[in-house]
Formats: structure tokens, C-alpha cells, sequence
């Protein structure tokens, strides 16, 4: 028996084990909505839902897709911004025994169809404006059917509040879509009676609830299984952790993408088993989220850093009222410490430093709210029932405390593993501890720090960016003899994409033609902002290209 020195720091109301029930996320939404039927659910745009009405009309969108011929387990694809019907399809597939595979609206066509590919979804629900690429990205894969939807089939909104978040070309230019045996439309699937739903059984520690595509730790998109246990004890965590929140009384601001892990369980699914209201926004514009906070008055705030970065430095932020919000967690990359402070004195709430990965659905660290004062610059302590250890990269042993070495976490929250990938499966779960990639070490009390990624996935603005693929895009072109692709230092976005670039003799092809070509190709928050041009590429003796040595040229160049 090892001992788990962060455990003496846990406050009381936080007990060292997660408890939960061994019940679906689907279960979560027929409790509400049968407990507290007209406590509100969603708030978007003015507009609100109770968890009444959300649970209807998941139910009449879980029979339509069994209508369509979804048996337990096939994958259905989400691609839709923040907004209710998120939310509902989320409940809905999971109600009609369905796996949930969420995609990014930014994603172009090849991005789209690499996943509806591998994961072989028969379904996809989709924004009416990504007609066009859905189209296009389902060539070749085994997609059926396909939903569209749009903001306005729910709320009176402002237009430009929402379209902005896909690319510019496809706005406004939406084509005169067709209702046929393929195409569907959601707001007449949810016109219609509820009808019966068949309830198939859920194995909660073996089916898998989603499929979430990530970089995971050797930069190519894996697809990683998450079961109903893996959410329900993570969520479980979080409110364990957040003991002074009240059941049925807080409001949560739901401004994280809910296409990935982070808000999904955060927003989607810690308000449903608390009841809280979830207050939706479909992208991050500073105003309108200050608005927002100021007129709804959200009490928890999950962000990231380059949020609370572009809030803080916004002009008229003493115009608002901020004070509802009693805690704000950062994840997904590394909060600058000023942040913090400059956060507090702002708004009266707290902003605390987290950490995770889609592997662990999401949260693993997290520092305390209430209790402790906040260690800056730390990612906290393991949350209940989540054991961590920083094992050798040289011998893979468990190291003392100060030693920098590989984060590893063992918890009910580790994924069940990577979708039909075996190989990369047995490379980061090790004797049931998953190995984050990340170098870390704890001190004398408990308390984690990061110190660097092991792996190449670039974080920009919270978003991941994996090497390889722009790699594979720059290649595409036809004057590029070799490129690189690394992550330099960037004081907004924490990191942004460098392409280190060999021509082929005699080309003249400048910055900007490539900056276009990229544009074309791959979702813009991916295409390289710097470009460097060389003779050759640093190379290992195997004819492995210096990543590290790029990385950390470009970082002093930039100095
Ligand atoms: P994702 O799988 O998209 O959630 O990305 C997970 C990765 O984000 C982790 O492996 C870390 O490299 C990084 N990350 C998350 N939170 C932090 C943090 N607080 N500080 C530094 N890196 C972080």
C-alpha cells in the first residue's frame, strides 16, 4: 500500500473515494426530468428549456434514429456549435443505445471524413450551413443518414451571433436542402409524438458511451472509448470536488466547445445529475460573453486560459457585473499565473488551474476552491478516487517527489482504450495506468506541476493541432520538398503553428501563395502563422526529423 500524500490535503465534505451510482448518462436525464420536470435546463440566445421538454424531445429524436435502423452500439456523428440541440442529440443517441462521435464544425472535409470513416458512423447530425461538406466528406464511408439542423429551428436569434463560427465562404449560402430517404430535418423529427424507444441493456463499465478523436500521446487522431462509468465517475468527481455548490441552484456557463470532453462533461453532463442551468453560447466573442455573465449570472465557469486571457483584456470589462461567478476552473493548457490574480480581483470569483485529457474524460487534477489557498502554477491534486504517479522515462519506475518524470493516472476515469486500435492501446495503458505523455513532478505536499508535453500535439487556443497532418497538407504541395511542422510559444494562444520548409530548387513560391494553399485545405486555427524557409531540415542519424530542435529554435528566434 503506497501512500497518497495529497490525501491529507482533502478538506473534509471531500471524501478520498468517488462515489456514484452504476447508472447511464441517459438515466441522469430521466431522473431530472422526472424529479425537477420544470427546473430549467438550457438557457441559449433568451430563450430557455426545461429538463421536461429536453428529455421529450431526446426521446422523439432517439426513436427517430431507431426508426432509421440504429442498433445498440452503431456510431452516430455530432457536428453542431453550442446550442440545445447539442444537448439533445447527445441524450437522444445515448437513449436509443447509440455511441456519440463529436466532431469539430470547423473541420473541413478531409478532417470530417477521416472520422466518419474510422469510426463508421451511419448517422451524423449536422448544422444546415456544413451542408456542403458534409456531403462531400461522407463519399466513401458507410454514412446513411444525416440530420440538419439549424440555430432558428428553436429561438429568435441574432444571425450573426452563430454564423460566424463557420467559415465565411459557406455563410449565407446555405443550398435549398432536400428532404428525402437520407436527409432529414430535426425540427420536423421533434414536431412530431413521442413514440416508443427500445431500451436496450447497458453493461456501465464495459459499452461505450462516446468516441472522442484526439491526438492522444503520438499526434495522430485515435479515437478514444469512453465509457458510461469513465463520464459518470469523472462527472461524479467534480461534484464532489465542488461541495459547497448547491443541488438544483447553480447556473453553468456552457462556453466550451461541448464537442469535446472538457465541456461535455463540465456542462453537459454535471448539469444534468446537479440541475444546473446550463447557459449555452455557440462561440467566444468577449462582449457578448461578458453580457451574458452579467444578465444570467452563471456561478461556475469551466474555461481555458486563452478565455479568461481575452475577457480580462477586454476594454469594457469594469462595465459588467461578474460577481455571480463563484468558481472558474482553467484546463487544457497551462494558466499564467497573473491570470489568476487579475481574475479575482475582477470578478470576486475564483479562478483555479485544472488538468486533464480525453483519456481521462477529461479532469484528473484540479487545485482546490475553498479551503486551501490556490498554488499557482500548479495543476492541483488528484481528485477523489484518482490515483497518479510520475513514473521514470528511463526506467519507468515510480518517482520521489521533485523528480521530473511521465505523468501516469489509474482511475475509473481512464478510457477503456483507443476504437480499433489495439497497438496504440498497449503504448499508453500500462498495468491499468494510463501514461499521459506529459512531464510532470509533485512536491513535498502533493501538489502537481507541468513541465513540458512529451508528445507534439500543439495547443493553440485550446484547440489541438496535430503535426502530422499539416504536415501531410503542406506536402500536398507541389513545390515543397520537405516540411516540419512544430509549436512555438505564442503569448495568446500559448502555442501556434510554425512550418519549417525545404523547396524544391527553383521554386519561387512565396509565404502568402502557401498561406492560401493551406487556407483550402485544413481548418483555419491549424494553418501555420509562421513560416520559416531552409536548405534542409535537422535530422537524427535514422532520418528523423529534430522536432525539439525546431520547437526550441523557433522559441528563441521569437525572443
Ligand atoms: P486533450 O486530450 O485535448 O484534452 O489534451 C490534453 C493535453 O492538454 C494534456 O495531455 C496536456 O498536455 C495539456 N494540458 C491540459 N491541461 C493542462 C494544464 N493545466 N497545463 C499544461 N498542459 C495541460
Amino acid at each position: 500500500h503506497e501512500e497518497k500524500i495529497w490525501l491529507k490535503l482533502y478538506p473534509k465534505p471531500i471524501a478520498k473515494n468517488v462515489y456514484y451510482r452504476a447508472e447511464t448518462l441517459q438515466q441522469l436525464l430521466k431522473n431530472a426530468a422526472k424529479e425537477y420536470p420544470k427546473h430549467k435546463a438550457i438557457h441559449f440566445m433568451g430563450g430557455e428549456m426545461t429538463f421536461k421538454k429536453l428529455y421529450k424531445k431526446a426521446q422523439k429524436l432517439a426513436a427517430f434514429l431507431q426508426q432509421k435502423g440504429l442498433k445498440k452500439g452503431d456510431r452516430v456523428a455530432v457536428m453542431l456549435p453550442n446550442s440545445p440541440q447539442t444537448v439533445i442529440s447527445f441524450y437522444a443517441i445515448l437513449l436509443a443505445g447509440g455511441i456519440v462521435v463529436p466532431t469539430n464544425p470547423l473541420y473541413k472535409e478531409r478532417e470530417l471524413h477521416f472520422i466518419l470513416q474510422d469510426s463508421g458512423a451511419k448517422m451524423i447530425i449536422a448544422l444546415d450551413l456544413l451542408y456542403k461538406n458534409v456531403q462531400s466528406a461522407k463519399v466513401g464511408t458507410p454514412l446513411e443518414t444525416v440530420i440538419f439542423t439549424g440555430i432558428k429551428d428553436f429561438l429568435p436569434f441574432p444571425k450573426n451571433l452563430l454564423y460566424p463560427i463557420v467559415q465565411k465562404k459557406q455563410q449565407g449560402k446555405l443550398p435549398a436542402i432536400k428532404e428525402n430517404q437520407y436527409t432529414h430535418f430535426l425540427q420536423n423529427i421533434l414536431k412530431t409524438q413521442v413514440a416508443e424507444i427500445i431500451e436496450h441493456p447497458v453493461d456501465f463499465e464495459e459499452d461505450i458511451a462516446i468516441i472522442q478523436y484526439t491526438g492522444g500521446t503520438t499526434g495522430f487522431p485515435k479515437g478514444v472509448m469512453l465509457t458510461h462509468q469513465n463520464l459518470i465517475a469523472n462527472t461524479s468527481m467534480c461534484r464532489q470536488w465542488l461541495y459547497q455548490m448547491k443541488k438544483g441552484e447553480e447556473k453553468i456557463l456552457g462556453l466550451m466547445p461541448l464537442f469535446h470532453v472538457y465541456g461535455m462533461m463540465t456542462v453537459m453532463v454535471l448539469s444534468v445529475m446537479e440541475i444546473y442551468k446550463m447557459i449555452l453560447l455557440p462561440k467566444f466573442d468577449p462582449e457578448t460573453t461578458l453580457k451574458t455573465i452579467h444578465k444570467q449570472k452563471p456561478t461556475v465557469f469551466p474555461g481555458a486560459p486563452t478565455i479568461y486571457i481575452g475577457l480580462l483584456n477586454h476594454p469594457a470589462i469594469a462595465k459588467y457585473n461578474l460577481s455571480s461567478i463563484k468558481g472558474a476552473i482553467s484546463g487544457s493548457a497551462p494558466l499564467p499565473v497573473e491570470i489568476i490574480e487579475r481574475f479575482q480581483e475582477k470578478t470576486g470569483g475564483k479562478l483555479v488551474e485544472g488538468y486533464g485529457l480525453t483519456e481521462t474524460s477529461p479532469v484528473t487534477h484540479v487545485n482546490f476552491l475553498w479551503d486551501h489557498k490556490i498554488v499557482k502554477g500548479s495543476i492541483g491534486v488528484p481528485w477523489p478516487g484518482t490515483d497518479a504517479a510520475v513514473f521514470s522515462e528511463e526506467t519507468g519506475e515510480k518517482l520521489p517527489p521533485g523528480e521530473i518524470g511521465e505523468l501516469g493516472i489509474k482511475g475509473p476515469q481512464v478510457m477503456k482504450g483507443y476504437w480499433n486500435n489495439p497497438k496504440e492501446t498497449a503504448n499508453v495503458l500500462k498495468d491499468g495506468w494510463l501514461l499521459t505523455g506529459d512531464l510532470c513532478y509533485m512536491d513535498e505536499k502533493g501538489y502537481f506541476y507541468i513541465v513540458d508535453r512529451k508528445k507534439d500535439t500543439i495547443i493553440a487556443g485550446g484547440f489541438n493541432i496535430y503535426p502530422r497532418e499539416v504536415e501531410e497538407v503542406l506536402y500536398e504541395h507541389p513545390e515543397i520538398e520537405e516540411a516540419a511542422v512544430v509549436g512555438i510559444k505564442d503569448d495568446y494562444r500559448g502555442e501556434t503553428v510554425k512550418a519549417v520548409i525545404v523547396l524544391k530548387k527553383g521554386s519561387t513560391v512565396t509565404e502568402k501563395e502557401l498561406n492560401q494553399f493551406m487556407r483550402q485545405k485544413i481548418a483555419s486555427f491549424k494553418v501555420p502563422r509562421v513560416y520559416e524557409f531552409r536548405t534542409e531540415l535537422p535530422k537524427t542519424a535514422i532520418g528523423k526529423v529534430l522536432r525539439r530542435e525546431l520547437k526550441e529554435e523557433g522559441n528563441t528566434d521569437k525572443k
